[in-house]
């Protein structure tokens, strides 16, 4: 104590202070060498390193100062450096203080913390200048607290910024109140910094407190400039922001755009890589624009098919930060093609079309308005009076105008125009008041009526003509409808229908229920008439009926009527008859006489039928006897003269047989009863015996008759061998008939032959005396022939050729003739036959089973005296024997009682006809019976079929024909057995 040169009076002081005081060493680490009671009692005895380091003092920052503050155990003290009293020798430092009562306020150390901290800026300042500025000022401005104190801050401040922060600063200093306000303050790098300052004035003093929003500042302009980006998107576009940092590769997307981007991408997700990808599109594009822009635009490819716009700008200088807008017009783009879709729709619309303002005024035209009146398409017409000189009324505009502003519905004209190119067109005008926008438009469509007008007219002239038809057909024509109730009524009558019921006008008006025309049918057809038409309607038939109806009210006289209608259901249940009715009453008893010359007429072809039958019946009886009486005397002894007599009857004989035989053909084809059969037999067979039945014909005229048969025709075929034979014989007797001493050729060729069928050709050429050109149609006709010549030398009907032709019809044949007069004839046709399956019986079979015809037994059942006389001497002749039965029933008993080998069994005989008869023998024996008839009737020909008989020869009977057909029976029969 003494070295420091402290005296006892001074240390009584001090000790009796009722301050702190302590004294320290002026040196690190300032001990504290001596202290009072007081302070020992507050700090010094619970300090372990007793000086100011301990307690507690940054030494760099209170040494020496004039006032230090320290805490001590959560306590603030305040104490003064006092002078000590010798001031010269001033080793030591002494300090003297109490506690400070903060009251919650900081301790005074934590105020200085506070002060000293770098949180915000902090000064304070009298009138224009600072006195105190805390450290931020250094990283915030760059300067030293130093500088700017005591100066005057008005060259700091940013010019702009000034006369506002004085007149707060006036303002303030006043009212004493707190102000904020935001100033650009000049750092030391000469770059101003934004400070948000708050400031308390007391009448001198000011208290600061800023803060550097530079950075903010700069944040926000560039949001707002983001902002700002957005307006430049256009309206229906959604948009959305994003932000993109080239360094960190971190990019930021709104919500917005993250929905935007989604709603195009693959499963609506955001996936890293696509982020990646969205970067790198922007870092590319970035690095493509130039140094001095700060905006630019692109497209980042969201999809093979879809690029999105965006803008976007460079927020700080090193430009490594990248936001921008992105923007999906999807939406715009569709909604601008629907629009333009339908402004072309209108444009093009095939309707003509134009939108004036009620003034008159065009407003809009269409391309098909324009070509109405003959302009180009890109013609403009300002004003309809330009349109005038084209309408027949010139100004009628108005009237459209007019009446569709004051009525909203559709209102319709009609006008003429002739357009530019002078073409007249009826328009169809409609108009109609549109309102859009607070404003009024009148919208006119044009339809060309011209062609409209035309046909109406012609349908107007057609519906008249029709009309004047339906009034001037005889009858009455009708529609009528039963509906779905089953109500039927007319609904249509035609002023005919009264003179067919005897109606008046009237009448016929009122008439529609169907029950007033029921009454007037006859009670005795009405069934029919009801019948009929339940009948028609069931089944949608077209219906008629004749009947009689009523001729007048009074009138109890019935006309017939001829009722005839065709029924249409109707979609909606209903079902409808048109149809008409009509006299026919004249008709009628027309029919009814018809009726009776028709039946006089069949009866009178009956009889004629029946006379032919009979007449040739009869005539082939004595035929018969004369043809049998001549072959008999051929085998007897006669002189040449009689033999020349002979000859000349079997002339005559067989022209009659011949004549009649063609007569029942003829007679059988005109009534529809001649059939072809299909039965099998042997071409060549057929043709080779035609021929040798002819030889004799042949010799007897002195021509050469020659058969040609090409190869492949010993066929079976099915067809009629009778009626083939019969065309062949025809051909080949007329050949032979008209040559004389000359050729016959009869040629057979096989045409064509497919799987199962034949075509064969057949032709009979003569030499003979030929025929002339105009007779060649002729001869084919019935009873016709090129010279009557039945008395003449060549005999014969006319029948022949006619009867050819019509057989080959029915074979399916045609006839065909070339001639020359003097040179001959060359008859020709073609016949297709089926090849029969079935082989032909082989001859051998039959020769080998074939009984010997030396001997043979007969039956003959013939009435008649002079036919079984003739029959008799004929079967002698062939050296046979027989029994005659003189009706079926001896027959049948013969039968019984004896064996034959054959029985000619005649059919119209009495007790028992031949049917009969051969029916009964049928039974018991198998014997081959052959019926003998004139076969006049049709009736008979069917019978003969079908009771089986084996055989069957024609009177008048050619003997040579049927000794041929008895073998032919009797080896049928053993062959069979
Ligand atoms: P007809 O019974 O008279 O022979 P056709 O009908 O068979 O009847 O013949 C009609 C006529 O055709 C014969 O009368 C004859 O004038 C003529 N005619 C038919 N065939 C020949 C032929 N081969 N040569 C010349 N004339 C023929």
């Amino acid at each position: 104590m003494q070295d420091k040169g402290i005296n006892s009076t001074f240390k009584k002081i001090i000790y009796e202070s009722s301050e702190m005081v302590f004294l320290a060493d002026d040196s690190y680490p300032y001990s504290i060498f001596y202290a009072n009671e007081s302070f020992e009692e507050e700090i010094g005895e619970s300090l372990k390193d007793k000086t100011l380091v301990g307690l507690g003092l940054d030494i760099n920052a209170y040494i020496f100062k004039e006032e230090l503050i320290l805490s001590h155990k959560k306590k603030d003290y305040s104490f003064k450096l006092e002078l000590p009293q010798d001031s010269g020798s001033n080793y030591f430092l002494f300090y003297k203080g109490r506690e400070v009562k903060t009251h919650g306020l900081p301790s005074k150390k934590e105020a200085y913390q506070f002060f000293t901290s770098k949180l915000d800026l902090i000064a304070i300042g009298k009138y224009d200048h600072l006195t105190y500025l805390n450290s931020t000022v250094l990283p915030v401005l760059g300067y030293e607290a130093e500088e700017l104190l005591n100066t005057n801050l008005c060259p700091f401040i940013h010019e702009e910024d000034l006369d506002r922060v004085q007149q707060i600063w006036k303002t303030h200093q006043k009212s004493q109140e707190v102000a904020f306000c935001e100033m650009r303050f000049l750092g030391k790098d000469g770059i101003y910094r934004n400070l948000e300052c708050s400031v308390q004035f007391n009448p001198e003093t000011f208290f600061l407190i800023a803060r550097d929003i530079t950075n903010r500042i700069i944040q926000s302009k560039n949001d707002k400039k983001l902002d700002s980006l957005l307006d430049k998107v256009p309206e229906l576009t959604k948009s959305g922001k994003w932000r993109a940092d080239l360094d960190s590769n971190e990019l930021v997307l709104e919500l917005a755009t993250e929905t935007i981007l989604a709603k195009h991408l693959e499963k609506g997700v955001l996936t890293d890589l696509f982020k990646a990808n969205f970067l790198n599109q922007i870092r590319e594009s970035s690095s493509a624009v130039n140094p001095q822009q700060e905006e630019f635009e692109g497209e980042i490819q969201i999809s093979e098919k879809l690029n999105l716009g965006y803008t976007a700008f460079f927020p700080d200088k090193k430009r490594t930060l990248v936001w921008g807008i992105i923007w999906d017009d999807s939406l715009g783009r569709k909604i601008k093609n629907e629009l333009n879709f339908h402004q072309r729709l209108w444009v093009e619309s095939p309707e003509a079309m134009m939108i004036v303002e009620p003034n008159g005024k065009v407003f809009l035209t269409n391309h098909q308005m324009l070509e109405f009146f003959g302009f180009e398409k890109d013609t403009e017409i300002s004003h309809l009076k330009d349109l005038n000189s084209y309408f027949e009324e010139s100004d009628q505009w108005s009237e459209w105008i007019h009446s569709s502003t004051l009525d909203h519905s559709i209102t319709r004209f009609t006008t003429l125009l002739t357009n530019e190119k002078g073409k007249q067109l009826t328009l169809e005008v409609a108009a109609k008041n549109v309102a859009f926008n607070d404003s009024e438009y009148i919208s006119l469509s044009f339809r060309n009526i011209s062609e409209k007008i035309k046909l109406e007219e012609k349908v107007e002239a057609s519906s008249n003509f029709l009309m004047n038809l339906t009034e001037q057909v005889p009858g009455g024509l009708y529609q009528m409808v039963l509906n779905a109730e089953g109500q039927m009524n007319f609904s249509f009558l035609s002023k005919g229908i009264n003179s067919v019921l005897g109606l008046s006008s009237q009448e016929i008006q009122d008439f529609s229920d169907i029950s007033s025309a029921i009454s007037k049918v006859h009670p005795q057809d009405l069934p029919q008439v009801i019948m009929s038409s339940v009948a028609s309607a069931r089944k949608l038939e077209p219906w008629q009926c004749q009947f009689r109806v009523k001729s007048g009210e009074n009138n109890q006289d019935y006309r017939w009527v001829l009722g005839a209608a065709r029924p249409q259901a109707l979609e909606n249940g209903d079902m409808v008859w048109y149809g008409y009715l009509t006299d026919i009453s004249k008709q009628k008893e027309f029919e009814a006489k018809l009726d009776e010359a028709r039946m006089a007429a069949e009866k009178a072809n009956q009889i004629k039928s029946d006379f032919l039958s009979m007449i040739s019946h009869e005539l082939r009886t004595p035929l018969n006897a004369i043809s049998g009486s001549v072959y008999s005397l051929f085998h007897d002894e006669h002189t040449e003269n009689q033999k020349s007599a002979l000859n000349t009857i079997n002339f005559a004989v067989d022209n009659l047989i011949i004549m009649i035989n063609d007569l029942l053909d003829f007679q059988k084809i005109e009534a529809g009863k001649l059939t072809i059969e299909k039965v099998p037999f042997n071409l060549k067979n057929i043709v080779d015996q035609v021929l040798k039945g002819l030889s004799f014909h042949a010799k007897d005229s002195k021509n050469k008759l020659e058969l040609h048969l090409s190869e492949g025709l010993d066929i079976a075929v099915k067809g009629d061998k009778t009626r083939l034979s019969q065309v062949m014989n025809n051909l080949i007797t007329n050949a032979l008939k008209f040559t004389n001493e000359g050729n016959v050729d009869v040629k057979i060729e096989l045409l064509e032959q497919e799987k199962n069928k034949v075509k064969v050709y057949f032709e009979v050429k003569d030499t003979g005396i030929g025929i002339a050109p105009e007779d060649q149609e002729k001869i084919f006709n019935d009873f016709d022939q090129v010279k009557p010549t039945f008395s003449s030398k060549y005999g014969g009907t006319g029948l022949g050729l006619s009867i050819t032709r019509k057989l080959l019809n029915l074979m399916g044949g045609k006839i065909g003739l070339d001639s020359d007069v003097g040179k001959g004839s060359r008859f020709f046709f073609e016949l297709e036959f089926d090849l029969a399956e079935l082989e032909l019986t082989p001859p051998s079979k039959v020769e080998n089973s074939t009984p010997s015809f030396k001997s043979l037994h007969l039956l003959m059942a013939e009435d008649n005296e002079v036919n079984s006389l003739v029959l008799g001497k004929i079967i002698k002749k062939w050296g046979y024997t027989f029994e005659r039965a003189h009706n079926g029933q001896e027959a049948v008993e013969a039968v019984k009682n004896g064996k034959f080998d054959c029985i000619l069994m005649d059919i119209q005989m009495p007790v028992m006809d031949g049917f009969e008869a051969t029916i009964a023998i049928k039974k018991f024996s198998n014997t081959p019976i052959i019926a003998l008839t004139a076969a006049a009737k049709l009736e008979i020909m069917e019978r003969i079929d079908e009771c089986e008989f084996e055989g069957f020869v024609a009177k008048p009977i050619d003997a040579a024909e049927l000794l041929k057909k008895i073998k032919e029976v009797i080896a049928e029969k053993s062959y069979k057995a």
